[in-house]
Formats: C-alpha cells, structure tokens, sequence
C-alpha cells in the first residue's frame, strides 16, 4: 500500500456457489505431511508435503499455494494488458488506451536504458538551483504532487472525530529504511542494515552521475539527516494506539506549529481551504520545523535527490532498478531475483490505474456467482459474531449492547467498486514511462486531496479489485474483500463448506474481529474514536489481549528474535477470533442439510481447520521473517496457524488431542478473546 492510504488500513480473504455437493473437493490430502500428528505440529501436518516440492522462487520472500495464487493473478493481468497494448488508435482516455500505453511504455526497457537519469535531470537541476528555506518549502509541495511523502506526508482522510467528514491528516514519513529503530538499535541486524543502506545510497547517487567521493559524503548525510527525522518519530508499537496519533487543530495552531513552512502557501497550492487538520505526531512536525530553521541548504538538497531517485528507481533504467532490488529486495526480503519485468509493469499499473485495469480483470475473473456466495458467507460470519457477542461470560450487558450495535452498522464491500474512478484526464503516451508514472500519480494525489472538506464517499476503495488481500477501516466500519482475494485458494467454487469456511471464512472472521481488536474496539458504532466501553469490561478485555502480547511474545523466528506481542495484538486477535466465529458460521451454513462426508478419512470439522492451515501456511525467507518481525503488525504464518488453533476447545475436539499436546495450549494459559 502506497503512504497515502491511512496507516489503520488492516488486512486480509474469499468464496463460490454450489456444485452438487458430492463433487465439491475436501482439502488438498497431497499437500500434507502426515508423517506428523497435528496435534504436534499442526503446521507442518496441514501442507508440510507441498512446501517441500515447491521451494520459495528466486524472486519471492514467501510461498505457498495463496502466494503462488497472487502471481497467478498477475499473470492474468498480464495477459489483458498485452490485448489492450496489442490495440492501436484506441480513443484517448478510454480505458485500452490508458492500460494499453501505460504498460507499453513501461515495457520499452530499451528506452529505459537509453534514456538513463535523463527524465528526472530537471528536478534535480531545481533542486540544486534552492537558493533559501522558502525554497525548500517550496520543494516539499513539488515532491508532494508527485505523490513522494517527504519529510511528511498530507492526504484526505475521515476525521477520527466525526468520520462522515474527510480532513486533512498530516503524518510522519520521509525515512528510507523502514521505520525508526533501524536507525538506532545495537542489535547487528539493525548495524548491518544501517551499513547496507549507506552504501545502497552511495551507490544509486554514483548511478545518477555523482563522483565517488561526494557520493560518500552524500549517504552520510542521508543517514545522519534521516535519524533527526526518525528521532522524532513514533515507533511501530506506540503507532498502533489512535489516541496516540490524534491531534485534531486548528489551521492557526498547525501554523504555530511549524513557524518556518508556509502552510497558508501549501494549502493554496493545492486548493484546499484553511480548515482543521489531524497531525498524527506533533513531535515529528516540530522536528521538521527546526530542520527547515537549522539543517544546512546543501542537505536539504542531498535529501531530496536521494528520496528523489529511491522513489523513481523501479520505473528508471536497468541498473537503477537493480541496485533498488539489491537493498529491497535482496537484502531487506532476501529474493535472488527480479521478478520478470511483465508482472512488475503488471503490477504497476495495477498500483497506479488500478480501478482502470480492474474493471478487465472482475470481468473476466470474478463471476456474480462467486460475489452472490461470499455475500451469503459475510453474512452467517456476522451472524456468528452476533451470537459470539450475545454469549460472552465476560462483558456486562450495557458494553454487550454497544457491542453489538456496532457490528449492526458493518458494511461489507466485495469484489469491486459500484462506481470506477475516471482515469481519462491522465495523459498516458508510450514514449516515456517515468512521465507516465509522474502522470498517474499526480492524478492519484489529486483524487485523493480533492476528497477533503467534504462528506465522506462510502463508496471509494482504499485497494485495487486484483488485490489479493482484504482490509477493515474503523471510520468507517467497513470490511472490504477484492475479487483478487476471492479465488482459489481462499475460496473455491469446487470446494465444500468445511474448506471455504476453513479459508476464506477466517479471513472474514479475521477482518470482522478487527472491529474488536486493541485499536478498532477503541471506535464506536458511528467510526468516532471514542470508547463505548464499561470500566470494568475494559479492563477485562485489556486482560485477555495481554494473554495473547505473552503468547506471540514467546514465539520466535531465530533464537533471540522473537515476535513483539504488542505490534502483532491486533492480528493474532483477528486471527484468534476470525477462526473462532468462521467456525461457527461454517455450523450454521450447515443447518437443515446433510452432513458433508468424511473424505480422506477427515471429518468436515478437521477439514476446516486443515484449510485454514493450508490457506495460512507459508514458507518465508529468514531475511523476511527478520523484517516482518521488527515492521509488520501480521506474525509469521506459522504462528498464524498454531498460534490460534492452540487455544481452540474446538480444534483439541476436532483431532482428540490430548491436553498435553504442542498443539493445546495449558488449561490456565489458554486465550480468549471473542
Ligand atoms: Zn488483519
């Protein structure tokens, strides 16, 4: 996701319709290891078979049949990009146009080569003719219209106060490692990662024509200039508190704020008029202030062509594109390989006409059967979460109330958007990509900053229909699934319920309990940041979630590298509670049928846990896990699939394990959320 999309955004699902039910497929038997008990390793029995036929591809951080799904997708993708850039003459502006050229172009790798830092030379010739502070403020605007968030970033989003009206949020940003305790942990991996990214900088100013000895000093000030702005910045743990990133003010004060930048200018730039703002960290601005007050001229030029270069590396050259992928990609995800360059310009386009492209691919990809099933889905998963609701031993029945009027308001978006966004003012041509790109996001920050001061549109997606994950937003209580994430293997029109509801009924599950996890339980019923909770039940709650911070903090990816129970609360909640109610959902879409088979000798109700394993189970290079761990609020998936399992009643019953199984958690340190 781009960094205009609110940090809230979280993830993840799918589903189909009725085939005679005797030939509907049970779970994939092959994939499975069942040399182990799942009561012992329920990970490696559900699809241990299948990660050791097919190894993590050179370009890949992580496998399994959902990731290998995902750039199946692509290839799709491609394939209808390849038709519409076949096309010639077609009418300007029109989608086949738009999608057809835009790919186009990014396939001219020869061009690209040619043409080398040429397209971004009279930026940079600006950026080195800065004569004065108003100039750098000045910059700041030019890099925000070309959608490059540097040192801050400002986009249209719902006020956290009254959510049906869209305000402009300021947020930190403008750091190219990946968030603030890369710059200063002891640890080795952080030391490492400090010395990579220096010579990473060094290397890409050398490609844009700068000598080796300025190049030097150049990634020493990038590192020295980034920590100033990584001090004053939240960390990945305190972000995850919306109390903690809410400071609605007025025009006035955010100009008092920050003295040295003209907001009054900035805000004309972009049209916008001089309303309330939300800063999300008042300390990272004051930060900003005093650099813009104090750092010298030239830094501020070093900094804006190195965030200049690092943000338009993957649409320049080959041997940009190479030293981007060698930091990125290589060192921070440990992929061998580029991905070839088809599916990165599938994925491009994707990122930046999303809704263009998406329209081809939900026409040729995502049937109305398949949206009708994954509705009728949604709805026994609130269902079951009503029930799971009504019949919690722990909430007092005023906070149960307020529980529940909130899941009432729920409203659940799949497949793709009733409306598409108008791309056909965006001047797409097939003689240079880097302009192309420079085209498309300018109208991206646009259709964004254009949404502020004025009601909330419900009806705007915050990911692009092929996208193969699924997320909720708490302003507007929201659960939205693109048709990318409702194909096999999350959901399968050949598939039993005992497997679609193992997989894509999780995910549901997963996106419906981030209603109720540490952050989204802080929002109300009408997406207002304000608690709805009794003392007492808070209290309870908080308990609970601290049962699952002690369990994820135990689990660990290398020895001395273990999961921060805090950053991935939220997620193990989802997945606590998602498989909890999916379970349950899947009873009640069984109701007044016949019991599906055995098959494979596995019951429907081991079925469903093995689908969730093999859906979940992945296997992931330890140079990702080792970024995961510091920067994604999502565990690893092993522990998303024991993680949960392990303290289910239902899944013991399922395969009779007994109480001192790895897979069942002790009596008295077992947790339970919803
Ligand atoms: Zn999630």
């Amino acid at each position: 996701m781009t960094n205009l999309v609110p940090t809230f955004l979280l993830v993840l699902a799918l589903a189909a319709p009725a085939l005679a039910q005797s030939s509907q497929r049970g779970v994939w038997s092959a994939d499975m290891n069942r040399s182990v008990a799942p009561c012992d390793d329920f990970f490696e029995f559900a699809n241990g078979a299948w990660r050791a036929a097919n190894p993590i591809p050179a370009a890949m951080p992580r496998w399994s049949r959902r990731w290998a799904a995902g750039e199946s997708t692509k290839e799709q993708l491609q394939v209808i990009l390849e038709n519409a850039a076949g096309k010639t003459s077609q009418p300007k502006g029109s989608v086949d146009q738009l999608i057809g050229d835009f790919y186009g172009a990014c396939m001219n790798e020869t061009e690209a080569n040619r043409q080398g830092v040429k397209p971004l030379q009279s930026l940079l010739a600006r950026i080195d003719a800065m004569q004065s502070p108003a100039d750098v403020v000045q910059m700041i605007g030019t890099f925000h219209e070309l959608a490059i968030p540097v040192p801050f970033a400002v986009f249209g989003g719902s006020d956290n106060n009254n959510p049906a009206e869209v305000i402009a949020q300021v947020l930190a940003s403008g750091l190219g490692l990946p968030d603030r305790d890369y710059y200063f942990k002891p640890d080795a991996r952080f030391v490492e990662a400090r010395e990579k990214y220096a010579a990473h900088v060094r290397k890409m100013f050398v490609l844009a024509g700068v000598g080796e000895a300025e190049a030097k000093a150049s990634a020493d000030t990038i590192v020295r200039f980034e920590q100033q702005l990584a001090e004053a910045s939240l960390d990945n743990v305190a972000r995850r508190d919306p109390k903690a990133t809410n400071h609605k003010m007025h025009f006035a004060d955010l100009q008092s704020l920050t003295p040295t930048f003209d907001w009054t200018g900035y805000f004309r730039r972009f049209e916008l008029s001089n309303d309330d703002v939300n800063v999300e960290e008042p300390k990272f601005l004051e930060a900003v202030n005093r650099l813009l007050a104090t750092a010298a001229l030239g830094d501020w030029k070093t900094y804006f062509k190195w965030q200049l270069l690092d943000s338009a590396a993957p649409s320049l050259s080959s041997a940009f594109v190479d030293e981007d992928f060698a930091f990125k990609g290589a060192f921070l995800a440990g992929a061998t390989a580029l991905k070839p360059r088809a599916i990165r310009c599938a994925e491009a386009t994707d990122d930046l006409l999303g809704e263009a492209l998406g329209q081809k691919y939900v026409a040729r990809h995502f049937p109305p059967e398949a949206k009708a099933r994954v509705q009728q889905m949604v709805k026994n998963l609130l269902t079951a979460m009503s029930e799971t609701i009504r019949a919690l031993d722990w909430m007092g029945d005023e906070t149960r109330e307020r529980a529940l009027e909130k899941l009432a308001t729920f409203n659940p978006k799949i497949g793709y958007p009733d409306k598409w966004k108008d791309y056909s003012s965006v001047s797409v041509t097939r003689d240079s990509y880097w302009d192309d790109v420079v085209a498309a996001r300018r109208f991206g920050v646009r259709d964004n900053l254009l949404t502020i001061g004025k009601p909330v549109d419900r009806g705007r997606w915050g990911m692009t229909p092929p996208t193969s994950d699924a997320y909720y937003n708490p302003l507007l209580n929201e659960i939205v699934f693109p048709a990318g994430i409702l194909q096999p293997p999350a959901f399968s029109m050949d598939a039993n319920d005992a497997v679609n509801y193992g997989a894509i009924g999780v995910v549901i599950g997963h996106e419906i309990s981030h209603g109720f996890d540490d952050q989204g339980a802080q929002f109300d019923a009408q997406g207002r940041l304000h608690n709805w909770w009794a003392p007492e039940d808070l209290t309870r709650f908080q308990e609970r979630g601290a049962c699952v911070v002690k369990q994820f903090d135990g689990y660990y990816i290398e020895p001395g590298i273990h999961h921060n129970g805090k950053l991935v609360l939220g997620e193990a909640i989802g997945d606590l509670a998602g498989a909890r109610i999916a379970y349950r959902a899947f009873q009640l879409s069984r109701q007044g049928k016949p019991p599906l088979p055995t098959l494979d000798g596995f019951t429907p109700e081991q079925q469903f846990f093995i689908a969730w394993g093999q859906f979940r189970g992945d296997a992931v290079r330890p140079e990702f896990a080792r970024t995961m761990v510091q920067n994604d609020p999502h565990p690893i998936a092993k522990y998303r699939v024991i993680g949960p399992v392990s303290n289910l009643p239902e899944f013991q019953r399922a395969f009779a394990c007994p109480a001192n199984a790895p897979m069942v958690r002790p009596a008295g340190d077992r947790c339970s959320v919803w």
